[in-house]
């Protein structure tokens, strides 16, 4: 498809313009950080972020959502019957996603949106969301998208991708959904080759400066059980607190747990994020842990991130190297690292 230009002072109109046809989420300055939020006016969208301290996976899979709803009042018939809480399936633009988030929703589909069992909320999420993204012409110190399999100006998970090549943004329509989107934007005017060129450019240095950090890809030719029992997970779990930081932050952890929260004679049934990291994720109702040890969760975390979706799906690690995990835990573990510890040769106990 062909690409577009919209300069940049024309963008609070074009943003505007959006929210006449849809809800607009952007990345949004609060605080210290950059988060992705419900734009209320187009200045709010601040695209000169490096990356959001969270990932946008909240805006499809909330930290917290009411799915349904029950009464316990005795005198009412339809007491302990579930209803599901209304929520805002309307359609909505999300504005400057980096690639490796819009890649994550791609993994995040194999568990939520399969041929066998489709997540109600998930999959209305996706069809009413336009993804409008932003190519990361400067990458943070802790990326490596390019080593597992997407990259600063990867589209494949995209609507639209934008590139700021400085005055405005060459705009490419991706799929249908962003055709149609930019087809209702008159600002947007033909790409000069000028402009095209110094996206081409701004993408070979981008990818050249995040270069490849670890290969992933010996990873599925290693025997499961090598990998598993190999002595470097206790030097690997040592310094780790448990606190599951590293999985709030990821774009691609979805493990969730369903709580009953009983108010009065109202009850409300919430599904919550969780974390492998924590002791009680797979407790049983027996008192077995079969993960009791702290050991035992943080292989699991990197276990299942990069060997055994891999071997499982076979479309490549459950990573895209947004590197917010790096950034975030507190005692500095480093999933490249570990990565590496991974693919190289490893020596198992007799
Ligand atoms: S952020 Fe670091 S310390 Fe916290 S659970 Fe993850 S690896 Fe462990
Ligand atoms: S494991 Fe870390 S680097 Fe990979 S997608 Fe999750 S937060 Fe990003």
């Amino acid at each position: 498809m062909s690409e577009s230009y919209i300069s940049k002072d024309k963008l609070p109109v074009v943003i505007g313009a959006l929210m006449g046809r849809y809800r607009v989420f952007g990345p949004v300055f609060q605080g210290q950080y950059h988060e992705f939020a419900e734009l209320k006016k187009p200045e709010e969208a601040d695209l000169s972020f490096r990356n959001t301290r969270l990932s946008p996976k909240a805006l499809f899979h909330p930290q917290a959502e009411r799915m349904f709803e029950y009464s316990l009042a005795k005198d009412d018939p339809e007491a302990g019957i579930l209803k599901e809480t209304a929520k805002d399936y309307s359609q909505r633009v999300i504005l400057g996603i980096r690639p490796c988030d819009a890649r994550a929703f791609q993994i995040d589909d194999a568990n939520f949106d399969t041929p066998t069992f489709k997540d109600p909320w998930w999959t209305k999420r996706r069809a009413a969301s336009t993804l409008v993204g932003l190519a990361c012409n400067q990458s943070c110190p802790t990326c490596f998208c390019t080593s597992v399999g997407t990259g600063p100006f990867d589209a494949s998970g995209l609507d639209v991708l934008l590139v700021d090549v400085g005055e405005g943004y060459t705009t490419r329509a991706v799929t249908e959904k962003g055709k149609a989107l930019l087809e209702g934007i008159p600002e947007a005017a033909p790409a000069s080759q000028t402009a095209l060129a110094a996206a081409a450019e701004l993408e070979k240095s981008a990818v050249e400066s995040i270069g490849t950090q670890f290969q992933p890809g010996p990873l599925s030719e290693k025997s499961l059980l090598e990998i598993f029992n190999a002595p470097f997970w206790e030097e690997v779990q040592f310094a780790c607190i448990n606190c599951g930081t590293c999985t709030f932050v990821c774009p691609t952890c979805w493990c969730f747990d369903i709580q009953d929260e009983v108010t009065g004679e109202q009850g409300d049934r919430l599904r919550l994020w969780d974390s492998c990291m924590f002791p009680l994720f797979t407790h049983h109702g027996s008192g077995h842990n079969p993960r009791a040890q702290k050991q035992q969760r943080v292989r699991q975390r990197f276990m299942h991130k990069l060997k055994y979706y891999n071997d499982k799906y076979k479309t490549g690690v459950a990573c895209v190297g947004c590197g917010r995990c790096v950034n975030s835990c507190p005692v500095n573990i480093d999933i490249r690292d570990v990565g590496r510890l991974m693919s190289a040769n490893c020596t198992c106990p007799a």
